[in-house]
């Protein structure tokens, strides 16, 4: 039998280790809360998000915690029970590239919210988190959307939660200098249970859509295929470039704006073959994602939209070339073993892919993918059920 998690919907990590963790990095005092954000997975929609496209992304029920105090001056100081340290920051020196590292994720939230203008207190900061880190379950967004919701109730900010996604994805692009969609933001601070949040990254309009699946007798399991990231940057580069280029030549603000039925005429029009190959599965993926979205709204067995994240799959490796051999392997072992649908989530190069699959076959279809993996030399996969959960809030540590 296989070591598979099951997320519990409730599952949240309690606050109580970050809490401790509080009382002894900072002098034995108490925090005056606790703040809780997600980690993510996106059901459908890659590489979508920089062309105003859509997304179809869960919140899971793994997520950062955050016990905090307020400072009356602008020291940030932060312990991270992952990293085992305390880093500290004046919130007047924060910019682009400072601070570096892991700080730089939080602070830059602080940055991005002091420079849309508002009075941003200094915080005493513990942070803990169950969201594998580097895995494409967004452990960056986490941390970023705990402290935002923090900084907004502490500091009194008000803002809504589409405003303060886009802190925190200010954050990531312009501190740490990571140049991601505001899709995992959203997904972290729009989440809600039993929910996919669809998404229009042009209108930044947010659809909450069904995803019961317990009720089907179904479960999404997420397969981390621990393949390493390496050298990925200039990968994402050329993704973005040529995108861009297509958009250009034909003549449209985004990839969005080509509507799958015009595909085979947009295609003859363009120029070069990858840039063709990569425009066909940006507006592919876009259908995908409304056909996906109409199913689930339709209240029709959700065993239907396996075929469509099969073809993602497909898609994102035979047209925009971003999966790598443990994560096909993952996704073929699925397959084979029953599973309806199953796809690479997230940017790629390494990263989950995701199974739909029987509840009765969780652990049958686990053990296939290991036997794959054993099979072809690969390092164990790890694996675990995801509960679309509620997105970020203040939290009762227990
Ligand atoms: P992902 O978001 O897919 O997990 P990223 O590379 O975007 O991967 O973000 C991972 C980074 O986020 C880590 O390298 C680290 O800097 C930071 N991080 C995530 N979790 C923690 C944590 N608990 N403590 C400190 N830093 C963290
Ligand atoms: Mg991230």
């Amino acid at each position: 039998m296989s070591d598979v998690t099951h997320g519990e919907g409730s599952g949240r990590m309690p606050g109580e280790r970050a809490v401790d963790a509080f009382a002894s990095a900072f002098a034995g005092t108490r925090p005056d809360g606790c703040w809780w954000a997600p980690g993510r997975v996106n059901l459908i929609g890659e590489h979508t998000d920089y062309q105003d496209g859509f997304v179809l992304p869960l919140a899971l029920d793994r997520g950062a915690v955050a016990a905090v105090s307020v400072r009356s001056d602008d020291l940030l100081r932060v312990h991270s029970l992952h990293e085992g340290v305390t880093a500290s920051v004046r919130l007047a020196d924060v910019g682009p590239g400072n601070p570096s590292g892991w700080l730089g994720y939080l602070a830059g939230v602080g940055w991005a919210l002091a420079q849309a203008g508002h009075d941003v207190p200094g915080l005493d900061v513990a942070l803990d988190s169950d969201v594998p880190i580097g895995a494409g379950l967004s452990s960056s967004a986490a941390l970023e959307c705990a402290v935002a919701v923090a900084w907004n109730d502490l500091g009194d900010l008000g803002l809504d939660r589409t405003a303060l996604a886009a802190a925190a994805r200010r954050a990531e692009n312009d501190v740490v200098g990571a140049p991601t969609g505001v899709m995992d933001q959203m997904a972290s601070l729009h989440g809600r249970s039993g929910s996919l949040m669809f998404l229009d990254t042009r209108s930044m309009h947010v659809e909450q859509v069904p995803f019961d699946l317990a009720v089907h007798g179904l479960s999404l399991l997420v397969i981390d295929s621990r393949a390493p990231h390496a050298l990925v940057d200039g990968e994402y580069a050329e993704r973005h470039a040529s995108c861009a280029r297509g958009a250009s030549q034909l003549g449209v603000r985004a990839l969005r704006d080509i509507d799958v039925t015009g595909l085979d005429d947009a295609l003859a029009r363009l120029d070069d073959d990858v840039v063709r190959r990569r425009v066909r599965h940006v507006v592919t993926e876009n259908d995908r994602v409304l056909q996906v979205a109409d199913t689930l709204r339709s209240g029709a067995d959700p065993r239907r939209i396996g075929a469509l994240m099969t073809d993602s799959h497909v898609s994102m490796r035979d047209d925009f070339e971003i999966t790598v051999p443990r994560v096909d392997a993952a996704v073929d072992a699925a397959l084979a073993a029953g599973a309806h649908g199953a796809r690479m989530t997230g940017g790629g190069f390494g990263g989950c892919v995701l199974a739909l699959v029987d509840s009765a076959a969780v652990t049958s279809t686990v053990d296939a993918v290991r036997s794959a993996y054993a099979e072809a030399g690969f390092d164990p996969p790890v694996a675990f059920v995801a509960v679309a959960s509620s997105g970020a809030g203040r939290v009762v540590p227990t």
